[in-house]
């Protein structure tokens, strides 16, 4: 059997098709600006059911409603802010997401039985064009095992899935490749739940307010903050927290930030950009971390990046990854 007979090229008959699969309670992976989605009806509790299911995912870790217009919003949420309006008319279709207080049409197992619900416009045609086909919005979580490293190309969902999943769109490599960012709107305050594809800096600037900060640690309802997560096969460990010498240079990966001349004397160096641009950086990180999953290497050391502007999304993974190890 081809390993990958499951994975399909976007074309307007794959697309309907999916769309037939999703209305028919079944599960769709699909490409979005961030990671590839594993895809279902958000208003059928049993197709939801599924997406736990294939992932191994807890039940506790609510999922995000993928719509295709803003005016969508209606249907899922009780709230009529003109300041969240305004917030997703700037960011969306984009890599940010609103927690907002939900309808009764919104399931509980797609909030993990919260009142409110996570809600986004994706910015890849792909993925809008599949949900406006689908008529419903599309819960999804990312296409990967729970606590597995994120997809960010159609090969990386096959091989994690296996034969979990027959329907896989093909979209090329996602162009953000983190998470997107998460950010409740509460009492009239926005409150950042996880770093993601949009710097917190970036939404600041434009609500000309600091976003609010929720220190809940491994707290079980916003896995986005749990400590460990996203963490790849082989053991991965910052640079500036092990002794060098004591590692094997053939058979260990070193991931830099930008400096390519560092740590030549290792085999396997990945660079996250040149350029030294923590966009390139960011849609790097996961598709350099599946590239060492297949290398012979035994270990993964990597430097610690800025923590500017998408340089905080990209160690919050890198830390949860490494935090999976220590
Ligand atoms: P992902 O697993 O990347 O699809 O992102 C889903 C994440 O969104 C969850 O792990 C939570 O951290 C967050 N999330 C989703 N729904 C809610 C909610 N109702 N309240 C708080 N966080 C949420
Ligand atoms: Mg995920």
């Amino acid at each position: 059997m081809n390993l990958y007979n499951n994975i399909f090229p976007s074309t307007e008959e794959f697309l309907l098709k999916a769309s037939e699969i999703i209305k028919n309670g079944g599960l769709v992976a699909f490409p979005t600006e961030t990671v590839y989605g594993l895809g279902a009806n958000g208003f059928n509790p049993i197709a939801v059911a599924k997406i736990f299911s294939v992932k191994n995912r807890p039940s506790f870790n609510p999922l995000i409603l993928h719509i295709d217009s803003v005016s969508s919003l209606e249907l899922l949420t009780t709230i009529h802010s003109e300041k969240v309006l305004k917030l997703v008319d700037k960011f969306w279709p984009g890599p940010i997401t609103l927690v907002l207080p939900k309808t009764v049409l919104v399931p509980e197992i797609v909030t993990a039985g919260n009142s409110t619900v996570a809600i986004r416009i994706p910015n890849n045609e792909i993925a809008t064009k599949l949900i406006k086909l689908s008529g419903v919005p599309i819960a999804a979580p990312s296409a990967n095992s729970f606590g597995m490293l994120s997809p960010t190309t159609a090969v990386h969902v096959a091989n994690q899935l296996q034969n979990k999943i027959d329907f896989i769109l093909d979209g090329g490599k996602c162009s953000v490749g983190l998470e997107s960012t998460i950010v409740e709107f509460t009492n009239d305050n926005f409150f950042l739940l996880r770093d993601g594809g949009i710097s917190s800096e970036e939404i600041e600037e434009f609500l000309c307010e600091k976003l609010k900060r929720k220190v809940l640690e491994n707290n079980p309802n916003s896995p986005g903050q749990l400590k460990s997560h996203y963490a790849p096969i082989k053991a991965i460990f910052f640079i500036d927290e092990v002794d060098i010498s004591n590692f094997n240079k053939e058979k260990t990966a070193i991931i830099c930030f930008s400096d390519d001349k560092k740590y030549s004397e290792f085999t396997f160096r990945k660079i996250l950009s040149t350029k030294a641009d923590f966009t390139e950086a960011a849609a790097n990180l996961f598709f350099f971390l599946h590239e060492l999953e297949s290398e012979n290497v035994d270990f993964i050391l990597a430097e610690k990046i800025p923590e500017i502007g998408l340089g905080k999304a990209i160690m919050d993974r890198l830390t949860k990854a490494v935090n999976h190890y220590r």
